[in-house]
């Protein structure tokens, strides 16, 4: 090193990749070295130029965007200034983004460092269109102000000028000082009178600055005050005190108070000096914006264009969702054929039941994901979302968030794993943390299942909707309270202040758009889809082990009497044909169908032994009708098979396309089917008549008995399987909520994905599958709950737990297990705690 005299000292700050990385380089070439900061893993390079005969050591300091103590880069910047005192420092500003980087500027110049703004990217600023008046900017700041390329090395003797100008005491600096305004400024005086009396600290820094800091609450320079000061305990009472006052005049923190007087003095700053010669635009996103970002009705609109999103994203994405649905039982259904009918395999219940039913329920929120991404992504890139988040920004400060934290919460109406995984846009990681822990509160589509299937069943019509939009309600308040909660104690600390900036509106681009919501979803079939699946795997084999070898119920003699019933009930059917009182040959018919069926049990469609049966029933219906009776009996087949083909289509096409009652195509299909059954019982009057009592009297019940044995069987299957033992364990536990060991265990299953509740409930309630038949199950849950319990199911379901996707995103984001674990364990509390609350008072109360 040459002598102290002629070695200039400067640092190198400036934002994340404003080029600070090129300048350094550009100016230093080889002659660097790399080393730590002390006592931090941050990475320290120096180097060195020389330039008119001096020596110049230049220090990358850490990219920052502030000057506050929230991360280790901004206070070793920080320190470095105050304790090293470089000769000059230099900044390095994004000429494209002048405002924000500004920010930082203007914390040196509070500091009052020796500085010099190096405008980088100045090629790109002009191709935006910006035309910055460096001159005055330089004046207006009191600074030189040098436009460089750095890419180029544009610039770069001008920067060293300005830099040895600014160490030799040529350029004449007048000190600019931020004003905060006669409230703050009060304050500060008072605060500064009182440091003065602290000679020791005044070495290093302006009392101003010191004041300042305090009303922003630095923990540094508290720190600091309380050790050098003699009167550090008054002084910082004092500005506490300072503090509170300024939060009830302005309502909220000085901290942000401080940052929005910066942010003002900034943007006049560029005002002045910077033209934009693509005026038009910047014209026309403020005429939009004087409404959108409007205080009136800037909120309304939000809502209502929130509400227009949802509506789409279901419109379009339900109708999608259904063929997914269809083309996975239809997967499901060709790959059982890859077995015997009957077959004990566990590969293909493995398969079919495990991986295609498991994550086939997840993929089918594909559709309704990809729309809500897509709408996300149109509005992100239109500039709107922006305004969204300036918009909630202050209603989200009151829970110690940030309007940016809105975001991923809205997308948590979808799923929470890509809400999750929308916190990146957060900075801060306080705030990214809080948000992660709190997204899963927020009622995602998952859970809407267990609600459709609950609110119609217990509640009347006209409170439906409003109980649909409770539960939401109680799912955003629960989140803006745990978030607030989780603020004051576990990740203490204000929210940081950070620039809320405006980009023009633009026109979305159709690829910008598709990539965006491409990403995403991709995103979430990804981290989801392979959590999903082993989730699956591990849920249905909780379901399905272990097998119960030997039944208590022995099922076989119990259908076997059912069918007796049945065929005596078939005896009974004789007279009204006019047969003879002990005829067998309706008896023999139905005797033959009852074989085929049990035969073809065995087979799927395509196979030859399911023919067979056909057949062999065909043939032995055929000797009958060399009988006498065979021409009534063979009567009565044609007419029943009639009437059943019209009741069945009938039933088939209200339920594909959910047709109501009292609609017009509903009465058309009715007219069909009456036209049908009068087409059949034109042909014999008299044998329609028996048909009739047949199928009303005798099948129906008998179809009904056989469903019966065989949901029972499933129940008992389920109630024996480790998932019935798991819900039976959890039962005293989850007995003061109401519910029961059939909830439990289905609440088990909601921990794999919230949707599986459904179909748990309808194993365990024995009604089969409850996609297919939701009322049936909705007619057995009345029968077992009251509508407290009801409403305590939907509670639990919406604030428990969090499903498996949601933990291990999680994980991944947040990067620890315990974090993971602690919002399982938080989440699953608040809930036992809320729904017992709600559960106790209402049965007091009922
Ligand atoms: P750092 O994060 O501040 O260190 O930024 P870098 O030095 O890594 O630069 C970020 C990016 O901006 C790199 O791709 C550079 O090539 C580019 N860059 C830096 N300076 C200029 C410039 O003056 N003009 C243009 N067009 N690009 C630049
Ligand atoms: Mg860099």
């Amino acid at each position: 090193m040459k002598n102290a005299q002629t070695t200039i000292t400067i640092g190198l700050a400036g934002n994340p990749n404003s080029g600070k990385t090129t300048v350094f380089n550009s100016l230093t070439g080889s002659r660097q070295h790399v080393g730590n900061y002390p006592g931090v893993t941050v990475e320290k390079k120096e180097g060195f130029r020389d330039h008119k005969g001096r020596t110049i050591r230049i220090v990358d300091l850490p990219g920052a965007y502030s000057l506050t103590t929230h991360s280790i880069e901004e206070l070793i910047a920080r320190n470095f200034v105050i304790e090293e005192k470089p000769d000059v420092v230099v900044d390095i500003v994004d000429a494209t983004n002048l405002e924000r980087n500004l920010y930082l500027a203007v914390q040196f110049m509070e500091l009052g460092a020796p500085l010099v703004l190096a405008l980088n990217m100045s090629d790109l600023a002009k191709a935006h269109g910006h035309e910055i008046n460096y001159e005055q900017l330089s004046g207006l700041l009191g600074c030189a102000v040098i436009p460089t390329v750095a890419t180029k090395g544009e610039g770069m003797s001008e920067l060293l000028d300005a830099v040895t100008g600014v160490a030799s005491g040529k350029h004449a600096l007048h000190a600019v000082t931020v004003r905060y305004g006669p409230e703050i400024e009060d304050e500060l005086a008072r605060l500064s009178r009182l440091l003065d009396e602290c000679p020791e600290l005044g070495k290093h820094h302006s009392l101003r600055w010191l004041a300042v800091k305090l009303l922003e609450n630095d923990s540094d320079v508290k720190k600091k005050i309380r050790r050098q000061c003699r009167k550090g305990e008054e002084i910082l009472s004092a500005a506490e005190r300072s503090s509170r006052h300024l939060e009830r005049v302005f309502g909220d923190v000085p901290e942000i108070i401080i940052a929005d007087r910066r942010y003002g003095f900034i943007s006049g700053a560029c005002r002045e000096s910077v033209r934009t010669t693509v005026q038009s635009r910047y014209d026309t996103s403020e005429r939009i914006d004087s409404i959108l970002t409007n205080r009136v009705i800037g909120l309304p609109l939000f809502f209502g264009l929130m509400y227009l999103v949802f509506q789409l994203t279901f419109a379009l994405g339900d109708p999608v969702m259904g063929l997914l649905e269809q083309f996975f039982s239809w997967l499901g259904g060709v790959i059982s054929l890859l077995w015997p009918r009957v077959s004990d395999s566990a590969l293909k219940s493995l398969l079919v039941d495990g991986v295609i039913g498991g994550v086939g329920s997840v993929v089918s929120f594909l559709p309704n994901i990809m729309f809500l991404f897509l709408s996300i992504a149109i509005l992100e890139d239109s500039g709107y979302m922006a305004r969204a988040a300036f918009i909630m920004d202050r209603i989200m400060h009151k829970v110690g968030l940030h309007g940016k934290s809105f975001i991923p919460m809205l997308i948590g109406f979808g799923c929470s794993v890509p809400a999750i995984m929308a916190t990146r846009t957060l900075e801060n990681k306080t705030d990214r943390l809080t948000t992660i822990l709190v997204v899963p509160l927020i009622s995602c589509g998952a859970r809407l299942t267990i609600y459709l299937l609950i609110i119609p069943a217990f509640f009347p019509l006209a409170w439906r909707a409003p109980l649909l939009w409770i539960m939401y309600l109680i799912g955003i308040l629960l989140a803006m309270l745990a978030a607030r909660l989780i603020r004051s104690t576990l990740l203490r600390g204000k929210a940081t202040p950070f620039v809320m900036e405006l980009p023009p509106y633009r026109m979305p681009t159709l690829r910008g758009v598709v990539i965006h919501m491409w990403e995403r979803a991709w995103l979430f079939l990804k981290k989801a889809g392979t959590i999903i699946l082993a989730i699956s795997i591990v849920l249905w084999a909780l379901t399905s082990y272990p097998k119960k070898t030997s039944l208590d119920v022995d099922y076989g003699p119990k259908l076997a009497d059912a069918e007796r019933e049945y065929l005596e009930g078939v005896k009974a059917v004789n007279p009204l044909l006019g047969l003879a009182d002990g005829s067998e040959t309706l008896l023999k018919a139905m005797k033959a169908e009852l074989a085929m069926a049990s035969e073809q049990e065995k087979y799927h469609k395509h196979q030859k032994g399911f023919k067979k049966a056909q057949r062999k029933k065909d043939h032995l219906i055929g000797t009958l009708n060399a009988t006498g009776e065979g021409e009534t009996v063979s009567k009565f087949l044609q007419i029943r098979d009639a009437v059943q083909k019209a009741t069945w289509q009938f039933q088939t096409a209200i339920e594909r396309s959910k047709i109501e009652e009292n609609t017009r195509q509903y009465a058309m299909l009715e007219r069909q089917r009456d036209e049908k059954l009068r087409n059949a019982e034109e042909v014999d009057a008299r044998v329609y008549a028996a048909v009739k009592k047949y199928l009303e009297e005798v099948r129906a019940p008998f179809d009904q008995e056989k469903q019966t044995i065989q949901r029972e069987r499933a129940a008992r299957e389920v109630a024996y399987s480790y998932a019935g033992r798991i819900g039976r364990t959890l039962e005293p536990v989850v007995k003061p909520l109401g519910f029961d060991w059939k909830i439990a265990t289905a609440l088990v299953g909601a921990f794999a994905a919230k949707e599986v509740f459904v179909a748990q409930m309808g194993i365990v309630f024995s009604v089969g599958e409850a996609k297919m038949n939701p009322d049936n199950l909705r007619h057995r849950l009345r029968e077992n709950y009251s509508s407290l319990v009801a409403f305590c199911i939907m509670l639990f379901t919406l604030i428990s737990m969090p499903c498996v996707a949601t933990i291990a995103v999680t994980k991944r984001e947040t990067g620890r297990w315990t974090w993971a674990l602690f919002q399982l364990a938080g989440l699953t509390a608040l809930a036992y705690v809320v729904t017992l609350l709600v559960y106790q008072i209402g049965s007091l109360l009922a």
